[in-house]
């Protein structure tokens, strides 16, 4: 009953945010180890999981219509290509159906019409665990297991070494603070132990994302306001995470996706506009707008 015991209590706070975020989703479907709404196919196709197994994946959304329920249509006719190692972001205002575009990838739910494609290949025809498998995800909101520190950013990469994980709070900008802390790695967080601020449990995503070295990574940017000194170390972590992946950002500030290779703009379910920064910028529409905005709210 005991070895229950964690899996339900970790599941009973990710149902609490589940209608939230896309929040640990790799997480919870280990945990449940079936899922009753997507199917493997006969003769489902193997798909390479890490980055070093096989490199960058190639994502292809063509024509896509997705519905949670039947009366209301969520994303209509959704088109882009994220080729190997781009970064991608989306962007657009609440409701637009930006997360839904990460729940679709992860194929948490099935589309109504068109397909989502890794590699060419359309996901359905892959076995679930390994596209899962594919995905790491830096969620917004991380959950902690109730466990030492340590065991939570090992848990990208079950079994791996201890220098391995503190290779991997380095690169995630947590090796210091961890250190600090009078346990160490062996300090026990969650709901109860240490309790952990949003930057350091998302930094602690990150470490686990780099020991599961996936070749695609979702990131869910924090919409919460962190200082600039934590803004900054959060940023470096995410670009070590990136580099060489083909990565989805989910953005919130269009101050931190100036870079990306390729832009999509959300409103309503469609992507109204796609394309770099300065392209977008010299097209004078939705995107140009919002920058100005922005750009106008962080001069006051
Ligand atoms: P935000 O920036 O606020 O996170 P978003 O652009 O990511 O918004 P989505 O989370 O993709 O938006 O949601 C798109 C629409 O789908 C919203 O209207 C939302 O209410 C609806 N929706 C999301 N999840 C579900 C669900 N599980 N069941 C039914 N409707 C849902």
């Amino acid at each position: 009953l005991m070895q229950l015991y964690q899996p339900l209590n970790f599941l009973g706070s990710i149902y609490s945010n589940l209608r939230k975020s896309i929040v640990d989703l790799e997480n919870m479907f280990s945990l449940l180890a079936q899922d009753p709404e997507v199917e493997n196919q006969e003769n489902a196709l193997v798909l390479p999981a890490s980055l070093s197994e096989a490199g960058p994946a190639k994502i292809e959304f063509r024509d896509v219509y997705f519905s949670y329920d039947a009366d209301r249509e969520i994303l209509r006719g959704i088109n882009f290509i994220a080729e190997p190692a781009q970064q991608v972001a989306i962007v657009g205002p609440t409701g637009a159906g930006k997360s839904t575009i990460s729940r679709l990838l992860f194929r948490f739910y099935d589309v109504n019409s068109g397909g989502v494609f890794i590699d060419g290949q359309n996901i359905r025809d892959y076995v679930q665990s390994d596209l899962r498998a594919s995905i790491g995800v830096v969620p917004q909101d991380t959950v902690l297991f109730n466990d030492t520190i340590g065991y939570n950013i090992a848990y990208g990469r079950l079994g791996c070494a201890q220098e391995d994980i503190e290779h991997a709070a380095k690169l995630a900008q947590i090796h210091d603070f961890i250190s600090g802390l009078p346990d160490g790695y062996q300090t026990y967080v969650g709901e109860r132990g240490l309790k952990l601020s949003g930057g350091e449990k998302q930094r602690i995503a990150i470490a686990r994302a780099i020991l599961k070295n996936p070749r695609i990574l979702i990131l869910d940017e924090a919409t919460s306001a962190l200082d600039s000194r934590t803004e900054q170390a959060i940023q470096q972590a995410l670009n070590n995470v990136a580099r060489g992946r083909t990565v989805v950002t989910i953005a919130h500030r269009l101050s931190t996706i100036v870079q990306s290779d390729l832009i999509l703009v959300m409103i309503d379910g469609q992507i109204k506009e796609q394309g770099t920064h300065e392209f977008l910028l010299a097209k004078n529409g939705f995107y140009a707008s919002m920058w100005a905005i922005q750009s106008k709210q962080s001069d006051e």
